[in-house]
């Protein structure tokens, strides 16, 4: 037998609908690279996304067939999110950052038949032209000689368009891993588990998003989904605010002008931001809560915010989760812990959102579970509605029997659910026999006033296998010795995980998502010796 309730098939076109219905007149703000700002709001959103579709039809662009963007954030990135889907099409946002040959890569396979991109990404788009063999039309979101302006491409059309219909397990978007090991690998999207990825973001443990919401999204729309961002801030009817750059003086006026309540962003971003206020002499802006993720967020970060008043949301996830896999906020135990106790445990990363499950299992034998004891580490799995079951293309699913996605990450589950990410499976350090958190060496060595980055690598010794060694990039004009910072580490982690060895570089190597490489580091450095 059936239940007798009405069937509402989740599509992406269902959350601009009801954005615009009900909360037409939010607004929408752009800030663009060239200092401009326009303004609209969710029914003109909407609008253009109607018109766009058509756009796209007009092009011969087909039900299934994949959409490329190679752009910042800002209104009209926005308005393809929505064209695209409501045409039945896929978009494949594009992560400017990517090596040509992954460039190459990544538009040759999704098959894009067209490419939208801004001006600022012209030569990008002059030198990979060749090599990119699919893409038959060039649309640049910025008016310019080169190519179609979009506002000249879709002005002919109108609102009255009906979305295109279909299946809620039709896919909406297409978004490539970095590929730190071999070619980039495609995430393949649903409508469906689009929108209950949004639906679960806005909830109070998570996102904590109402009407009165005005959020200034520093993590990119071409970097996973932009973390579900413009889905759930439709479906609460927030106040966007976007900046087509990412300098931190640009963020700071309109976060204070514009009266952004939220932002989002890696811990770089949040970095940066508090350079910038110490050098000016300005104040942090007052916002409400700080959605950090995609890396570690270290302590430091997370005092000096929540000292500014604003709740720090630590979330972990990845572009295979879409990408919310656990944030951070008050457990049950929080009105009993001290300030310090809080930021220890804004430090992990934060507990899994209704939808996700965890697991964790023994790193040599995957068949063992692990417990949830708040100490045993494992590598972690995850299984649920927005989480991969298999790579675009691919001729095998990427889950176990039992639906189990291994993440590659290693980390601890704690009795109340708390995730604590100590390592990526390839990263770990094991010194006789016991493992070391990199991430928790990393973590305290940026506390340091005069460490601006850290990666703690394994360094073969003859003793103990492995020894962690810290490499440091010295923030500017400050200075410290190796045996200043092995200090500073003494009553932050154990006696034994203090590095054998202090090693100061001028820089780190970093993938296309902004994270450290320590596959690179660790072949920049692979001559390396310890002393026994
Ligand atoms: P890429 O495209 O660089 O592979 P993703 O954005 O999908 O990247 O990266 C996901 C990875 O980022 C996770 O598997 C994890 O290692 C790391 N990560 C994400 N969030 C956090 C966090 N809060 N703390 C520590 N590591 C994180």
């Amino acid at each position: 037998m059936l239940g007798a309730m009405q069937g509402w098939t989740m599509r992406v076109t269902r959350v601009i609908d009801h954005a615009a219905r009900e909360a037409g007149s939010r607004e929408i703000v752009t800030r663009w690279a060239d200092g401009s700002e326009t303004r609209t709001d969710w029914a003109g959103i909407r609008r253009d996304a109607k018109k766009m579709a058509q756009a796209l039809q007009s092009l011969g662009v087909k039900e299934g067939d994949r959409v490329a963007s190679l752009a910042m954030n800002h209104s009209r990135h926005l308005v393809s999110w929505y064209g695209v889907a409501g045409m039945g099409g896929v978009l494949h946002t594009v992560n400017p950052r990517l090596f040509e040959d992954q460039l190459e890569f990544i538009a040759n396979h999704a098959e894009d038949r067209v490419l939208l991109y801004d001006a600022m990404f012209q030569p990008i788009v002059d030198k990979m032209r060749d090599r990119w063999t699919t893409i038959e039309h060039y649309i640049c979101y910025d008016s310019g000689e080169h190519n179609p302006a979009f506002e000249d491409w879709i002005a002919p059309y109108g609102e009255d368009f009906d979305w295109v219909e279909g299946d809620e397990r039709d896919p909406c978007m297409l978004c490539y891993t970095s590929g730190t090991t071999g070619n980039p690998k495609g995430v393949l999207y649903e409508h469906r588990s689009t929108v209950l990825h949004a639906l679960v973001g806005l909830q109070p443990a998570a996102f904590n998003f109402s009407a009165s919401s005005v959020m200034l999204p520093v993590v990119p729309m071409f970097h996973a989904a932009s973390w579900g961002l413009p889905y759930a801030g439709a479906m609460a009817g927030i106040k966007f605010v976007f900046s087509a750059v990412n300098e931190p003086a640009v963020l700071d006026e309109l976060m204070k002008r514009e009266g952004v309540t939220d932002s989002a962003g890696v811990p770089t971003v949040w970095l940066a931001h508090f350079q910038y206020c110490d050098a000016t002499g300005t104040d942090l802006p007052k916002l409400k809560s700080a959605t950090i993720g995609g890396s570690a967020a270290p302590k430091f970060m997370i005092e000096r915010l929540m000292k500014n008043g604003t709740r720090v949301q630590h979330a972990w996830g990845m572009t295979e989760t879409s990408p919310i896999g656990t944030v951070g906020g008050p457990t049950a135990d929080w009105d009993q812990l001290s300030f310090e106790e809080k930021v220890g445990k804004t430090a992990m990363q934060g507990r899994p959102v209704f939808g996700v499950e965890l697991r964790t299992v023994d790193l040599d034998d995957m068949s063992t579970e692990l417990p949830r004891d708040g100490k045993t580490s494992g590598a972690l799995q995850i299984r649920g509605p927005w989480v991969i079951k298999r790579y675009f293309k691919a001729e095998e699913d990427a889950v176990d029997a039992d639906g189990w996605f291994d993440t590659g990450d290693v980390g601890i589950l704690h009795p109340d659910g708390t995730l604590q990410l100590t390592d990526r499976t390839k990263d770990v350090i094991k010194s006789g026999g016991e493992w070391i958190s990199s991430v928790e060496l990393e973590n305290a060595a940026v506390g340091h006033p005069a460490v601006a980055e850290a990666a703690a690598i394994g360094m073969p010794h003859p003793k103990w296998d492995e020894r962690p060694v810290l490499f440091v990039v010295k923030k500017d004009g400050a200075d410290c010795t190796g045996e200043e910072v092995t200090a500073f580490l003494v009553d932050k982690v154990a006696k034994w995980w203090l590095p054998d060895a202090v090693e100061f570089v001028d820089d780190i190597p970093h993938t296309a998502t902004g994270k450290i490489s320590k596959k690179d580091l660790r072949a920049r450095f692979a001559d390396y010796t310890l002393e026994s």
